[in-house]
């Protein structure tokens, strides 16, 4: 029974996750110390104190930058109309989805365990409420990680990415019209594809309305199928690069540089009616004329920024922000085109120079014409910078550690906090810049085809003299503070001998040092929930996704057949051939599968007259299967199914396909 249960809900909807970008359930593997518990300063989660290296190296950083320019704190306050007392928004289950106050200790002086740039970072993020831009354009802040934007339209609300779940977004909604009037939504715009300006969509469109949706060319098939197939993987990763399992502390989870994390609940979408397909469109919403520049490729797939010309408003959705953004995203993904992302806000420089107000998807808006050009100027520089240099420097022979070790932004640049490693790094973004040119081989032949790392670690140990020597050298490189080569030579050990608490011991120490002085959330978050796991192992649960149902239904059938063939099991399902007709009854849409060499094809269309079998099913029948509110065999012996040819063979099919891990290891072999 239990290998035809591989079908079981978490498992499938799971690999969505990264669709969701990093989406938790309300019953996920989040530990309770992680959320809805006091913060303590001493970190319940045995993270060790900061020693003096960290100490001297964040004190040292600090002194390098205006941490006390007083500029980015008048504009993040600037146009407060009214916030709640206390932002704790409550979901299914009554679970909480978002909790600022979660955060009230992040205020003050940065502690010694939070590097201090991005203390004031996440100081700035921990703003929150109904804040006024410019006449007739408003913003709700710090109700999610992602900003609900509203412009004033002649009947109604223009509602500008409607934030990532139904709750964060009914929340936000309700407390706009408690403060600014009751007036109905008359259209929405969707930036961009990714799950934090669209899930929120449901709450904000008024039942039986017929709201004019605009999007970006490609949003919907964006929005429902990226990653589904690569999702497990993702979703896991996802956890260490958003810190879901980890305490809010000052030696926890402070923020994750573009907002203080990802909303949890329920999210949906809802598809566009008007698709914008070119740079210079215009469309008058509501009475408001938008000229549009079309983006797609820049920070995600499909993507939109727009202006205003009435309020001299440029709204940069997310291809700006006030950090330096990701071209490589840490829980895994496409690289994105630096040369491209920078062209794009060379582009808007020039289409709406007159602009007086910018405000974005995240962080806090900006006015006065010279600041947002100078801004948009240095927004544009910093990708193009990494790129050119990242390839000046791949001409000279230099491979991806190189580079990324020798590259430093110009002063004009590091000095910028919009220009900040927040959440991107120059680092790793540097590495990804070289990745997009030459893959991941760095074209030395010794890195062609080395040993894995379990049997190259237990070579490294044997050879170094066994794990009581490498331990008392890594202690001792541990107090010199040389953390980064603690990490590597004790990774060695751990991936040697996974049981050697010792080991893990000071290798989860080093980890915390690195997390204090990270400047990058995401950086942080990796070094801890590493150091959490190698004290507490992997977590018991992967992130869920039971409430995402809505967004779900709109996921096309393809995509999760296409899910289906990267869960075969090539060599269990060696020799094998099996072909399956799927009809679904209330689609009249025929999908055909077809198991040979290993390998599972999809096609729509006409049924296969040779199949092994044929299944009659509907689609939310269909999906009951993948949610697990059914399981397979159940349903195949249902009445509500009818199905031609061997029901044990088909149950032997489903079998090949493989059970994903959400919990796999990370920090030990
Ligand atoms: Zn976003």
């Amino acid at each position: 029974m239990s290998n035809v249960l591989f079908w079981r809900g978490a498992l499938l909807l799971s690999s969505l996750c990264a669709l969701l970008l990093a989406c938790q359930g309300d019953t996920t593997g989040t530990p309770k110390s992680a959320q809805g518990t006091p913060t303590t300063a001493a970190g319940a989660q045995g993270n060790t104190p900061a020693t003096q290296t960290t100490i001297s190296a964040n004190a040292k950083m600090g002194a390098q930058l205006k941490l006390d320019d007083p500029q980015d704190f008048e504009d993040a306050t600037r146009g407060l109309i009214a916030a709640p007392p206390s932002l704790q928004i409550v979901g299914p289950g009554n679970s909480t989805v978002w909790d600022m106050p979660a955060f009230d200790f992040v205020k003050g002086e940065a502690p010694d365990t939070v590097n201090p740039s991005l203390w004031r970072q996440a100081t700035l993020n921990n703003n929150y409420g109904l804040y006024k831009v410019t006449d007739g354009v408003y913003q709700l802040r710090g109700f999610d990680i992602s900003n609900m934007s509203l412009v004033e339209g002649q009947t109604g609300w223009i509602v500008v990415d409607p934030l990532t779940t139904k709750e964060t977004a009914a929340a936000a909604i309700a407390f706009a019209r408690e403060h600014l009037g009751d007036k109905p939504v008359s259209a929405i715009v969707f930036t961009h594809s990714h799950i934090d300006h669209f899930g929120g969509v449901l709450s904000v469109l008024g039942a039986g309305e017929n709201t004019e949706i605009v999007a970006p060319v490609g949003f919907m098939e964006e929005a429902t199928s990226e990653n589904v197939i690569a999702g497990t993987t993702m979703s896991r990763r996802s956890m260490y690069m958003y810190g879901s399992q980890l305490e809010r502390s000052p030696r926890g989870h402070i923020d994750s540089g573009l907002g203080k994390g990802p909303a949890l609940g329920s999210p949906g979408i809802a598809a566009p009616t008007r698709t914008i397909t070119t740079t210079g469109e215009t469309l008058t919403l509501d009475g408001v004329d938008f000229i549009f520049q079309n983006a797609p490729g820049s920070e995600a797939p499909a993507e939109l920024t727009f202006y205003l010309p009435q309020h001299k408003a440029f709204c940069g959705a997310e291809v700006v922000s006030r950090n330096m953004h990701n071209l490589y995203t840490l829980r895994g993904a496409q690289v994105r085109d630096a040369r491209k992302w920078s062209g794009y806000i060379n582009e808007a420089m020039g289409l709406f120079p007159d602009t007086e107000v910018y405000f974005a998807s995240h962080h806090w808006p900006m006015w006065g014409n010279a600041a947002i050009m100078e801004f948009l100027k240095k927004q544009r520089d910093g990708y193009r910078f990494i790129h050119d240099q990242t390839l000046r420097l791949a001409a000279q022979g230099y491979t991806p550690k190189e580079i990324a070790e020798q590259l430093e932004m110009p002063a004009s640049l590091r000095s910028s906090f919009p220009n900040r490693g927040y959440y991107g790094t120059l680092k790793h973004n540097a590495k990804a810049v070289y990745q997009r040119y030459f893959g991941w081989y760095d074209g030395n032949p010794a890195n062609l085809d080395p040993l894995p790392p379990t049997e190259a670690a237990q070579r490294y140990v044997a050879m170094m003299g066994g794990a009581d020597v490498i331990l008392d050298k890594a202690q001792a490189d541990f107090d010199k503070g040389e953390y980064r080569w603690v990490a590597e030579l004790l990774n060695h050990l751990v991936f040697a001998q996974p049981h050697n608490s010792a080991a893990k011991s000071l290798l989860a120490q080093t980890y915390d040092q690195l997390a204090y002085q990270a400047e990058s959330g995401p950086w942080r978050d990796v070094y801890l929930t590493g150091a959490l796991e190698l004290r507490q192992g992997a977590p018991e649960k992967g992130l869920g996704i039971a409430n995402a149902g809505d967004l779900i239904k709109a996921t096309p059938l393809d995509q999760f057949f296409e899910l289906m063939a990267v869960m075969l099991n090539g060599p269990k399902a060696e020799g094998k051939t099996f072909a399956l007709n799927i009809e679904f009854t209330d689609l009249q849409e025929v999908h055909v599968l077809q198991l040979e060499n290993s390998v599972l094809h999809h096609r729509t269309g006409q049924a296969d007259a040779a199949a092994d079998a044929t299944i009659r099913i509907t689609r939310p029948l269909f999906f009951m299967m993948l949610t697990g509110e059914a399981g397979i065999r159940d349903i195949l012996f249902s009445d509500d199914v009818s199905v031609e040819g061997s029901k044990l063979d088909l149950l032997g099919f489903f079998a090949l396909l493989d059970r994903p891990n959400e919990t796999f290891n990370i920090v030990t072999p």
